[in-house]
């Protein structure tokens, strides 16, 4: 197994504005708040995700956040029979205060954009925006609450793209940053597919339907994600041969 210094990669800095909460977006990166949105389950702080490796680092080193090993569940989804991507889902209840700020999780460092990725050769070949959420914006035709997405992204994106080409050299993360890729995706053709045929339905109602679809497990097409998975897991394997996820 790949053995990734994950205390390097926790001191990297992928996104530099200090002071950017001050911008008047409610730490909306941290509590999800928004007027456009409604949710019953999947609120504040709902929704963090952390790559089983990276969670067991932090377990190792005893720098979890207040609160988030009491919320955290060990998630797996079969790729096929006896290959699986493991990760673990938590909440956080901090409110834009984090508790070991330097020891906050990627999703957190690298927010507000993930990269899209090119598993043939590891290149970074795009953004998108970060969570769940935050494919709802474009749907809705509302503006992104998070100034820094509004206001300079280009700027953000230089700033990420360095240090996320390091963790990008390591399969592991190469493979779980395309996974990530393509399950949002999945969940924004989703939620333009709910919108579409659901022409009336206020914001809020999309994301109160769209939220008893997802919890169930079918906001998305999970087969179709399943195999695209498994085809660029085999393009990585291929080209790093040993790689265990
Ligand atoms: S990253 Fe965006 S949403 Fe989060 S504090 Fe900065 S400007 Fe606000
Ligand atoms: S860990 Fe820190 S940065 Fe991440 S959601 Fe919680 S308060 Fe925000």
């Amino acid at each position: 197994m790949e053995d990734i210094d994950w205390k390097a990669i926790y001191g990297l800095t992928f996104v530099d504005q200090p002071g950017c909460w001050t911008s008047g977006c409610q730490s909306y990166c941290c509590t999800h708040k928004s007027d456009h949105l409604s949710f019953s389950l999947l609120t504040g702080g709902a929704g963090m995700v952390f790559f089983e490796q990276e969670y067991d680092f932090l377990t190792s080193i005893g720098r979890h956040q207040a609160g988030f090993e009491a919320a955290s569940r060990r998630m797996k989804f079969e790729i096929e029979p006896g290959l699986e991507l493991k990760f673990v889902l938590s909440k956080c209840a901090l409110n834009g205060i984090c508790t070991i700020h330097e020891f906050r999780p990627l999703c957190c460092k690298v927010y507000p954009f993930l990269p899209r990725v090119d598993p043939r050769t590891s290149e970074i070949t795009g953004f998108m925006s970060g969570t769940v959420f935050d494919v709802f914006w474009p749907v809705i035709g509302a503006q992104h609450p998070c100034t820094l997405v509004r206001t300079k992204p280009e700027e953000v994106q230089e700033q990420e793209r360095g240090p996320l080409t390091r963790l990008l050299e390591h399969p592991y993360l190469l493979f779980y940053f395309r996974a990530l890729e393509l399950f949002l995706t999945s969940v924004s053709e989703g939620v333009k597919r709910l919108h579409d045929s659901n022409p009336a339905f206020t914001s809020q109602a999309l994301s109160k339907k769209w939220e008893l679809l997802y919890l169930t497990g079918k906001a998305f097409d999970v087969e179709r994600l399943r195999t695209d998975i498994l085809r660029d897991y085999r393009i990585i394997a291929g080209r790093f041969p040993g790689l265990t996820i």
